[in-house]
């Protein structure tokens, strides 16, 4: 963190003081237990350094990243192989955040950084509810004999939240108990966004979190992550639901699986990149009208 310049080294657009800022960017660069095709760690330095690729205007939105408050607060420093002190550390900086009344949002990294966020928020918000876009429901309660995993993360933030509190969109893979225990614990549904307006409306006023796995796109639009599954979300779907949730109270967020080196062309870079600039727009412009 030494050599951390914000004013160069920030995410484009995201150059305010933290004391200044509404939202609050770092990087987590965890990829300890997705040894089967790494490189989730480099994706926030990466995107880092490809954000002058694109514009802080939205036409989607007609709105600008240049208008709001945003502080890149740059990269936590992890320790390798260990996934617990690496989730220790990640909630000692949401909670940093959160403290200061301003909205985190987390750049994984494999998924299993969402779990120390989640620690951090729930701490704050007893009541809080998560919206969960994923191709995966990653709710298995131990993985290769490890219970800290990308694909036990959302059973360990169930264990935190109980019941009913988790609604998942875009499943489609898991293994048959997983998606059983699903039935009774979570709200599952499987392959789109459907029934996500009615879920918004419930939980109006209530605070959420919102955890997005890139991996919820189609490969075709976001070919550079680890466990890629056919049949996804195209981007002005995940658009959608990005807006969508943005009129939510959404207390703290993240963007998580972005693996750079798995697509030399850069395409999920800039899918990343772009998500990452209409959430900040959503959820912010959301905030400003509940002021
Ligand atoms: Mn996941
Ligand atoms: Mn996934």
């Amino acid at each position: 963190m030494s050599t951390w310049d914000r004013e160069a080294d920030a995410f484009l657009g995201c150059t305010a003081a933290f004391d200044d800022a509404q939202a609050v960017i770092f990087g987590a660069p965890l990829d300890a237990t997705t040894s089967y095709r790494p490189g989730t760690r480099q994706a926030s330095r990466v995107m880092r350094a490809e954000s002058y690729s694109i514009e802080t205007y939205s036409p989607y939105q007609d709105l600008d990243l240049a208008d709001f408050a945003v502080c890149d607060s740059g990269d936590l420093d992890l320790p390798f192989g260990n996934p617990a002190r690496a989730l220790d550390l990640i909630e000692e900086r949401s909670r940093a955040i959160l403290a200061a009344g301003k909205l985190p949002l987390m750049i994984g990294g494999e998924h299993l950084v969402t779990l120390g966020a989640v620690r951090a928020a729930a701490r704050v918000f007893p009541d809080l509810h998560m919206i969960h876009l994923d191709a995966h429901a990653d709710l298995r309660d131990s993985y290769q004999d490890e219970k800290l995993s990308h694909a036990t993360v959302m059973r360990r933030c169930w264990e935190l939240l109980g019941d009913g509190r988790i609604h998942q969109f875009g499943i489609r893979s898991g293994e048959r108990e997983e998606i059983a225990w699903a039935k009774t614990h979570v709200r599952t549904r499987f392959f789109d966004l459907e029934g996500l307006g009615d879920t918004v409306r419930q939980l109006a006023g209530r605070p959420v979190y919102l955890t997005i796995d890139l991996d919820v796109l189609d490969p075709a639009v976001f070919p550079g992550t680890g466990t890629p599954e056919a049949g996804g979300l195209s981007f002005t779907d995940l658009l959608g639901a990005i807006r969508l949730a943005g009129s939510l109270n959404i207390v703290a967020c993240d963007l998580n699986e972005l693996s750079p080196p798995l697509d030399p062309s850069g395409i999920a870079t800039a899918t990343a990149l772009k998500t990452m600039r209409e959430l900040l727009l959503a959820v912010l412009s959301g905030r400003t009208r509940r002021l």
